[in-house]
């Protein structure tokens, strides 16, 4: 298909929805896999201590291993964190080891706790790499971790199940967003909703794609994810489902929602110039 175009900056994109469940992983990796197979240079970040971003990109992440844990209490390097995924020679991965369970309490005691990811992002290191997009996977919670996601990026992308109670918690997200803007982050806008999991024979689903829309207009893209039997088992080999089974609806649909994401950026240039 066409070339994506390059964002003129590096978009960083916070993966949030403290419900665990709702597809925060599934997106992070089949995005960041999307968009580096049309050429885009990406980063994921995984700060998840569960490492399912990590296990999907094919990364080492045993305990022990160099990863976000040691990068964000800042005792190492990012490029001692930073290993290529399998997917793609344009795609990176930090990877998550259980050891960034201890973060959340470790951090509490560091002054700028909640800056410690931006700096990181912000390094001669990164930079000099121009990774166009950075998606960093959050944790079910709303602790400093997440937290840390939010002062670093520039757009939240909030996954929503279309399922029974898709916004609940969703309240307590947007003002957690609005503080951070508020307070620590006036760059970061809730940027892209992505309907997750949406089983085309139910009614339900619709009805909930049918009031998220409704309820946040525009920025819902337009592609819906499937709820697709490819989309859960790509995981258990090491592998986003664009890798898996490429001509999947799940593939397809992820696909479909990098493309629209990345023309976002060129459709906002446009209009802003007019
Ligand atoms: P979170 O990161 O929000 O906890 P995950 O991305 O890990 O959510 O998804 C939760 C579970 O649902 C996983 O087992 C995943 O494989 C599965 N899943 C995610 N998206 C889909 C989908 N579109 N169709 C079927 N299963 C999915
Ligand atoms: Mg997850």
């Amino acid at each position: 298909g066409d070339p994506l175009p390059r964002p003129p900056q590096p978009r960083v994109f916070t993966v949030a929805n403290q419900k665990g469940g709702v597809g925060k992983t599934t997106t992070t990796v089949n995005l960041a896999v999307a968009l580096a197979v049309h050429g885009l240079n990406v980063l994921v970040i995984d700060l998840d201590p569960q490492g399912n971003a990590s296990t999907a990109l094919g990364a080492e992440h045993g305990s022990g291993t160099p990863s976000s844990y040691e990068l964000i209490l800042g005792d190492i390097e990012p490029a001692e964190a930073i290993q290529r995924a399998t997917a793609s020679e344009n795609l990176h991965v930090v990877p998550a080891t259980i050891d960034l369970a201890g973060a959340e309490i470790e951090l509490v005691m560091l002054e700028g706790r909640e800056h410690k990811l931006k700096q990181v992002l912000s390094s001669p290191q990164i930079q000099r790499r121009g990774f166009d997009y950075i998606f960093i996977d959050c944790p079910p919670s709303l602790g400093l971790l997440t937290l840390n996601a939010m002062v670093a990026a520039t757009e939240v992308l909030i996954p929503i199940q279309c399922e029974y109670y898709a916004l609940e918690g969703v309240g307590q997200l947007l003002n957690n967003i609005e503080l951070v803007r508020a307070h620590l982050n006036p760059r970061l806008s809730i940027s892209t909703i992505l309907l997750t999991m949406y089983d085309a024979r139910t009614k339900l689903a619709e009805q909930v794609a049918n009031e998220v829309r409704g309820h946040f207009g525009e920025v819902v893209l337009r592609t819906v994810i499937p709820r697709s039997v490819k989309v859960s088992e790509a995981p258990g080999y090491g592998m986003s489902v664009i890798e898996y089974d490429a001509g999947s609806r799940g593939a397809m649909s992820y696909l479909d929602a990098g493309r629209e994401i990345a023309n976002r950026v060129r459709d906002t240039v446009r209009s802003s110039r007019g």
